[in-house]
């Protein structure tokens, strides 16, 4: 495969563009190996500018759970823009998108859009703040919910792929109103809640950022119990599960429900979207109805609400037995590919992990401990077959519905020969 022209890119951007990159993951450090710059993509695959084609399992890490450019998503983004690209004044298409999205997730009754799951995740906090008359909030070691300095402590995600525990220039007092966990460790969150007055409970009902580890059983049933009794807020962060996992997102297949609901990539199918929402009576304390501040010059952008319009418009029943179909046969096919190696994969509709270890992980500790070297082996090789897997052990694999079984035979083809040349 021949990657000059990748090559080329990367060092002219190394001049004007920090590590080559606008977001460090795709800098594929972590696997050891220089970014792959993308030319094009359709349904699940990609092509790079040296006109390699890929089966994507990246998908912009979430949003494309239709995969690239779907005829009808691109239709609605591309009406849109004929009509104006921006008016910072309200549409009716965001006020479509919000009933879209109250419709189906179950505690969202009322909802803010932002830009991105960042900016979601830091207005919600802030809200959860005001509301409760309390500062300090808990999160999971390994969770990632955007790079809010409050919430950039043990991280997950791009942190955990650069081995950086938490960033410098977080201000000690925003690093000290967020009080750290492990994730399923029941004990440290009950003496955590018996130690401080917590404000919110910051919580990926389904953590993908340090690959997919599921909830112990009754764990999200005991942070709702804890949060309920001290009355702090239990927020859901749903960037990656909401609208995948199950329409109405872990709160639906949990049947567990927060008192507010961060959402983002899917929301706006690829373009720059996210949201915060509950019930109206939390709700309305955002100004202009209420006195807690958050605002946005492209908030509920017309292209981007146009996009999560389609996207959502799409999801139906069929679409979540297909996507639940080929994440199975993407799951149970890599488990074999697999074989007798010490590999473990989880998933769960829509996202998959495949771990450099016997056992699957239980938390950040035990998912850090993979085998991460070979792991990075695996990547290369698979790149190297025409499969683009996430370029981290701490990231999951997306599936879309736009992966059909052939799709997955090479995927699972490719992942065996990998298999055998790194083990
Ligand atoms: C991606 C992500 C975010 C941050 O969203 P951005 O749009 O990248 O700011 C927050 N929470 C979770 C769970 C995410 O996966």
């Amino acid at each position: 495969m021949s990657d000059t022209r990748s090559s080329e890119l990367y060092r002219r951007a190394l001049h004007v563009l920090p590590g080559g990159v606008n977001s460090p993951v795709r800098a594929m450090r972590a696997i050891g190996r220089d970014p792959i710059f993308v030319e094009r993509a359709s349904g699940a695959e990609l092509t790079d500018v040296d006109g390699n084609v890929y089966v994507d399992y990246v998908c912009s890490w979430g949003p494309l759970i239709h995969g690239h450019a779907h005829p009808e998503i691109l239709e609605a983004v591309i009406t849109a823009a004929a009509n104006g690209t921006s008016y910072g004044a309200p549409t009716a298409g965001e006020v479509e998108l919000a009933e879209a999205v109250s419709a189906r997730m179950p505690a969202v009754d009322m909802l803010r859009m932002t830009s991105s799951g960042t900016e979601a995740s830091m207005s919600a906090i802030r809200l959860a703040r005001a509301a409760t008359g309390r500062e300090k909030v808990l999160k999971f070691a390994g969770a990632y919910h955007g790079h809010v300095d409050g919430l950039l402590a043990a991280a997950g995600s791009g942190l955990a792929t650069q081995g950086i525990p938490s960033s410098p220039g977080v201000p000690a007092g925003a690093a000290a109103a967020t009080v750290v966990v492990p994730w399923n460790d029941e004990e440290a969150v009950k003496v955590a809640f018996a130690e401080h007055e917590l404000a919110a409970v910051l919580v990926e009902p389904y953590p993908a950022n340090m690959g997919l580890i599921p909830p112990a059983p009754g764990f999200l049933e005991l942070l709702r119990d804890l949060c309920t009794g001290y009355e702090s807020l239990l927020v859901f962060d749903e960037v990656i599960t909401g609208f995948r996992v199950a329409p109405g997102g872990a709160q639906e297949l949990t049947g567990v429900l927060p008192d507010l609901t961060v959402m983002g990539k899917i929301i706006g199918g690829g373009l720059p979207a996210a949201a915060f929402g509950g019930p109206a009576a939390l709700m309305e304390r955002i100004a202009p109805a209420g006195d807690v501040y958050q605002a946005g010059t492209l908030s509920g952008n017309p292209l981007a609400v146009a996009a999560g319009r389609a996207t959502l418009a799409l999801l139906d029943e069929q679409a979540y037995m297909s996507l639940s179909t080929t994440t199975r046969a993407l799951a149970d096919g890599l488990r074999e590919a697999a074989g007798d190696h010490p590999i473990s994969v989880t998933s769960t509709t829509g996202l998959v992990t495949v771990f450099f270890a016997a056992e699957p992980p239980t938390d950040y500790a035990s998912a850090a401990a993979c085998d991460l070297e070979t792991y990075g082996a695996w990547c290369r090789a698979l790149l190297a077959r025409g499969v683009y897997p996430p370029a981290s052990q701490f990231e999951a694999w997306f599936p879309s519905t736009a992966h059909t079984a052939d799709h997955i035979a090479r995927t699972v083809e490719a992942a065996a020969a990998a298999f055998a040349e790194v083990l």
